[in-house]
């Protein structure tokens, strides 16, 4: 550990304002103005009427982000003083989102600004849409680490959210002839406003070499690792502003550097240009995210990237947070570790090694401090997401750390063998070391013996992780399981992203719900109310418009008016069955193209499809070609003309998220039951007054208990009748057999219909359907079409739908993220706000 670095003025200050509180610009429309064309000349270095939209969009950020030092460095100061215990977020990925407008709500200065740029000449609306979001993250998992690294600001819970500073984030999705093409993420090409890099404060990680062993001064045998190559963190900071409440917290990415003493070594011996080439291999580590959602690969650079981050962040808490001279036998104190998945999981081997190799402290001790540290978050329920990392590259890389999990796991087993003694069987199935198809360490084993506690992050998934991931951990240690449902920001996904439907909740119930969402029950009584329901659907008719406008400048895609609105956005991936919402689309047009149904009797659709697929994923990139060519034919059929359309805007992400969500009639969680942890799109719709039409999985479940049955659309099987059709064995060729409908709908994409007469194109995808189907689509095909149909009666019906929709945003008020946080501060942290 390297140390404390010295800090602040090297004699007493004598001006008064060296020692005042550092000031903020006025809160009015002269001083915004007068901050901002400051920032424009002395920032960007130009003159208002010289000036492009990309500084004006620049120099807006650093006025609000003046706005927020004053709070940054207080909330730093207070947090120091108070010697409180901070949330150490530990996240390889954060979908964070454009930052400016979440920045203007939280210091109350959206109207200010918008005056005060009026003024100027400039239009606030566009100068946002000027930001590029950082797409730090794939789907779901990093931007929960979003939403709860902004609730616990506005809870004022001191939190450091750590990750890493990719270069590039996740990748730009094009369509080229309906397939998916990726194209690099630049989102620093124009300069990131919001970072605050910190050079100085670089941390220096090391990777590979040998450990030795050596005898100490007091004649202890120790353990020294002689690492052979090495990078440098260097930490840009960013602000988590709480939502008006004066807090700024801290989100601290790590971008890797080449270290001078390893470039100067190879320079010296001559070779210039390896050198150079030393600093690209080193500066690699933070350069891309990887773009696998649920399906990890196992490659080399992630795992560097992995500890990296975690070396870094450990570091950096120790030597910049804590005090000096601070006892490291109370860190658990003063942080407690949440580790968002197994990712960052190594930092429980990182911190044992830091306690025992450079602070002195013995196995013991080491591990009494480690094991109050940490807690671990799983995600998922599919076996082939679950990280193992082989002992061959844990060991080249880290060697000291594979020599630390190998001891953790002795002695975990022995424990086993002291609870469950001559159980051998059981030894070796919760062995953290996995014997096949090689020897590797599985990082959930690892995370679930070091952790206090556990969670899945929905009532279903945490049972289903007690049940079926871990069911021998939890027959050992009951008390380490819990739920922690996931959850959403309101400020973002509401009020930013529904500033009418805000102010009509506003109206309704008054202020104060953006912060106290159960509040939003009180609006069930409207439901009945004639006149809010008229408002609340001119507010979605309003949301849709906006949608329209949207897409069609940045997708060049037509939205008919009147539709109702069906909406499927996420990662593709099987388990999401994607497909099946294909087969209900294609079974729709087959059955008006083949005579079967009068196209007036459609209820006129539009179907929404919004997924990136990861670049080396096969069957999800057909299943977007797929999509793309059927949404082609039928756009452009006469037979479904004005009743059925498909739109398939390139590159969903958070912004297009925040159009879409708030647009949607029905929201698509459809998922095959037992697969979803969570969910936290399925959470957005609803608040927002979409009605679900999804499967009995994830998060998917508590919406229902909560909206209750007549204000959600359920089908399918189960997560019981899944696992007995599964164990009886599933033949999905079985139902193309018996289900006519069915047929005829993989017999039209196999025709060559939608692929230009060539009856190949879609194999893989109708193949694996017919022959596989994993996650049984077909089984559910019928049960998926028949809710279809009732959706459409009750659309048909405008008010009855409209009260569903209001009672969908009354109660789903609990899956505010303010909600889950509070649920990991009592039952996990230990911990509570500094207010
Ligand atoms: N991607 C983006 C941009 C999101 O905003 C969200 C969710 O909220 C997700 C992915 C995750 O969606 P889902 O929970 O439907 O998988």
């Amino acid at each position: 550990v390297s140390g404390h670095r010295t800090l602040g003025p090297t004699s007493t200050p004598t001006h008064p304002l060296a020692t005042a509180p550092v000031g903020m610009p006025a809160h009015s429309v002269d001083g915004f103005v007068r901050e901002f064309l400051h920032e424009l000349n002395t920032n960007q270095g130009v003159a208002l009427s010289r000036s492009s939209a990309n500084d004006q969009y620049l120099a807006l950020a650093s006025t609000v982000r003046n706005y927020l030092m004053a709070r940054w460095l207080e909330t730093s100061r207070r947090t120091r003083e108070a010697k409180a215990k901070t949330i150490g977020y530990l996240s390889a990925e954060y979908l964070l989102g454009r930052q400016l407008g979440n920045a203007l709500l939280a210091t109350d200065l959206n109207e200010i600004a918008e005056k005060g740029l009026a003024l100027c000449g400039l239009d606030l609306v566009t100068l946002r849409n000027q930001e590029v979001e950082p797409g730090l993250g794939n789907g779901g998992l990093g931007r929960l680490a979003a939403c709860f690294i902004d609730s616990l600001a506005t809870m004022d819970v001191p939190c450091i959210g750590y990750g890493i500073r990719y270069e590039y984030g996740i990748f730009r999705q094009t369509f080229v002839d309906g397939r998916q093409v990726e194209e690099t993420d630049t989102w620093l090409a124009l300069g990131s406003p919001w970072e605050f890099p910190h050079p100085e404060a670089s941390v220096q990680v090391d990777f590979g070499g040998h450990t030795e062993r050596y005898v100490d001064a007091d004649g202890e045998e120790r353990t020294r690792w002689v690492p052979s190559w090495n990078v440098l963190g260097v930490p840009y900071n960013y602000m988590v502003p709480g939502y008006l409440n004066g807090r700024v917290n801290t989100l601290r990415l790590w971008s890797a550097q080449a270290t001078k003493a390893f470039d100067l070594q190879i320079f010296n011996a001559g070779d210039y240009a390896q050198a150079v080439r030393a600093q690209t291999f080193a500066e690699n580590i933070s350069k891309v995210l990887y773009p696998e959602d649920s399906t990890p690969q196992g490659k080399e650079l992630r795992l560097q990237q992995q500890y990296f981050f975690v070396a870094c962040s450990l570091r950096d808490f120790i030597d910049n947070e804590l005090e000096e001279g601070f006892d490291l036998h109370n860190l658990a104190d003063r942080i407690t570790y949440q580790l968002n998945d197994t990712h960052p999981v190594i930092a429980v081997p990182e911190l044992m090694r830091l306690l025992i190799d450079v602070r002195g402290f013995s196995w013991d001790e080491a591990w009494e401090v480690t094991s109050k540290c940490f807690n671990y978050t799983c995600h998922t329920l599919l076996p082939e997401a679950l990280e193992v990392w082989s002992t061959e590259l844990l060991g080249r890389l880290l060697p000291r750390h594979l020599e630390i999990v190998y001891r953790i796991n002795d002695q975990f087993l022995a424990e086993v063998d002291k609870t469950f003694p001559g159980d051998g069987l059981r030894t070796r199935r919760m062995s953290i070391i996995s014997e096949y198809p090689e020897r590797g360490v599985r990082m959930a084993y690892l995370a679930t013996v070091a952790a206090g506690k556990v969670n899945g992050v929905a009532a279903l998934h945490s049972q289903l992780l007690r049940d079926k991931v871990l069911p021998d951990f939890s027959e050992l240690w009951p008390d380490k399981f819990t739920n922690v449902t996931n959850g959403v920001t309101p400020r973002r996904f509401v009020k930013l992203a529904n500033p009418k439907l805000s102010d009509l909740i506003t109206d309704a119930i008054g202020p104060g719900w953006l912060t106290n969402l159960e509040r939003l029950k009180e609006l069930e009584p409207y439901a009945d109310d004639p006149e809010f329901k008229a408002s609340f659907a001119a507010v979605k008719a309003s949301n849709k418009q906006r949608l329209t406008a949207l897409l069609k400048t940045r997708d060049d895609i037509d939205l008919p008016d009147g539709h109702l609105l069906d909406v499927m956005v996420k990662r593709l991936h099987e388990y999401k069955r994607q497909s099946l919402k294909l087969l209900h689309i294609v079974s729709l047009y087959e059955q008006v193209l083949s005579g079967k149904l009068p196209a007036s009797a459609l209820t006129p659709r539009t179907v929404v499809f919004g997924a990136k697929a990861a670049p080396g994923y096969r069957m999800a990139k057909d299943t977007i070609h797929l999509i793309n060519k059927v949404a082609m034919k039928v756009n452009s059929a006469p037979e479904v003309e004005g009743r059925l359309k498909v739109a398939f805007p390139a590159n969903y992400n958070v912004t297009l998220a925040e159009k879409l969500i708030p647009a949607a009639d029905l929201s698509e969680q459809i998922s095959l039951a037992g697969m979803e942890a969570s969910g936290t799109g399925n959470m957005k719709f609803a608040l927002n007054g979409a009605l679900t039409i999804g499967t009995d999985d994830g998060a998917n479940v508590e919406i229902r208990q909560l909206v209750g049955d007549k204000h959600f659309f359920l089908f399918g099987m189960d997560e019981p009748a899944v696992t007995e059709l599964g164990a009886k064995g599933y033949h999905p060729g079985a139902y193309y057999e018996s289900n006519p409908q069915l047929r005829a709908t993989l017999d039209l994409i196999l025709s060559g219909h939608f692929s230009d007469g060539d009856p190949h194109a879609f194999d893989s995808v109708v193949f694996n359907l017919l022959h596989q189907d994993r996650f049984m689509a077909l089984a559910d095909f019928q049960s998926y079409v028949d809710t279809q149909a009732l959706v459409e009666q009750r659309y048909a019906d405008q008010d009855a739908w409209t009260r569903s929709a209001i009672l969908n945003v009354a109660r789903t008020g609990y899956f505010s993220s303010d909600r889950s946080m509070r649920d990991y501060l009592q039952r996990i942290w230990h911990t509570s706000p500094m207010l």
